[in-house]
């Protein structure tokens, strides 16, 4: 079966979704779009030579017995309401980051998906489909290196404008860290410290900038994260996982390692679409793969997109605060089979 998708939100990442499902992977066409400004579709539907309808509204596309499937890559505040929207409608989800941005908003997908009885939602985290983060998992997993004691989590980005906010340094940024670490560990949070060292002059006025968010996990392990949005030279993805009797490390990207006058370099990318782009094309043939044969998605959760959210805010609410603030996931909730901390069905 081809999955039929429709499209809420073509902005940057939406016109990625579309152009990969479209143009790299199989098992799927784009049928509907929409955006809150119908400009901004028509014109992703002329540029990108869609045969897809141009729908009025994400209503329109939910009630469209042609849909299977929606991607929602909308802005995140947009995302609750589309997302339960859906899952009202009965039609497959993949959601980008967040899935909600309030707690309280997250909690009303799980349990509206849990009232379902099947798992319906995809959250976009794409660093679990990444091969680097995938063979950092196995060999965590393997046992070889003993237990895991410390993580240090690097991300950097050459420079963001004006707009970027303290907070935004968590909620669009270290949000892949705290969910990729949970799923690397399997382990949850218990509480976490934000430092502020020096800000750099390359800043805009008012932001934080680098911040280090300090992290405890129920099993002990601390992890230490590192978000420097205006580095200037690239975009700088790194993880070490420092065991007992090892250490194990993302690998670098890069393909090419440079000899040169005196040297030895490697160059460093400059965007996350370029060295993310095999992960997101992963994900979403992931999704349509359990999608086509009618099977639920078996990717993060809305369970991990609940996680990431809530350990954001604590997150947020540490940087307000000069002391710890402690992390409690909710467990009590009725959704075992939503749980999915390691893109295993519990
Ligand atoms: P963007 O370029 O601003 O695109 C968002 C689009 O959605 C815009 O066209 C916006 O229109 C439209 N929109 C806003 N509210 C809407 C609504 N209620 N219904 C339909 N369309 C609506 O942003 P982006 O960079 O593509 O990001 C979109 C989402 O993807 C965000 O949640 C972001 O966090 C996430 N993202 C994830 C990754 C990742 O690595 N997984 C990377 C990038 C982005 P206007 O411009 O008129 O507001």
């Amino acid at each position: 079966m081809t999955v039929r998708f429709g499209v809420i939100g073509t902005g940057a990442i939406g016109q990625e979704h579309i152009r990969r499902v479209e143009k790299r992977l199989s098992g799927g066409k784009v049928v509907a779009v929409t955006d809150i400004s119908l400009d901004a579709a028509r014109h992703c539907i002329e540029a990108l030579e869609l045969d897809a309808q141009l729908c009025d509204s994400e209503d329109e596309i939910l009630q469209d017995s042609s849909v299977d499937a929606v991607i929602v890559t909308s802005w995140g505040p947009a995302h609750e309401g589309s997302v339960l929207k859906a899952i009202a409608a009965g039609k497959y989800v993949f959601v980008e980051k967040p899935l909600a941005t309030t707690v309280d908003g997250c909690l009303r997908i799980v349990e509206a998906e849990a009232r379902m009885g099947k798992r319906l939602v995809q959250v976009g985290f794409m660093r679990r489909y990444d091969a680097s983060y995938v063979t950092l998992k196995r060999e965590i997993e393997s046992g070889r290196y003993g237990a895991p004691l410390m993580v240090r989590c690097v991300h950097r980005n050459a420079c963001v404008d004006h707009r970027y906010t303290t907070d935004m340094a968590v909620l669009d940024t270290l949000i892949h860290e705290l969910d990729v670490t949970r799923w690397l560990l399997g382990d949850d949070y218990t509480c976490v410290q934000v430092l502020y060292p020096k800000t750099t002059r390359h800043a805009p006025s008012g932001l934080q900038d680098p911040q280090i968010f300090n992290l405890v996990t129920q099993s002990g392990v601390v992890i230490t994260a590192e978000v420097f949005v205006n580095c200037q030279y690239g975009y700088d993805i790194q993880c070490e996982v420092v065991c007992e009797d090892g250490v194990v490390s993302l690998a670098s990207p890069q393909a090419v390692d440079i000899r040169h006058a005196g040297l030895h370099a490697q160059p460093v990318m400059q965007d996350w679409r370029f060295r993310f782009s095999d992960a997101y094309d992963a994900e979403l043939q992931d999704f349509i793969d359990h999608v086509a044969r009618g099977a639920e998605p078996s990717g993060p959760s809305s369970f991990d997109g609940y996680v990431a959210t809530m350990v954001g805010q604590a997150c947020v609410s540490a940087q307000g605060r000069d002391e710890w603030v402690t992390i409690s996931v909710q467990k009590d909730l009725t959704i075992g089979f939503i749980r999915n901390n390691g893109n295993q069905r519990e």
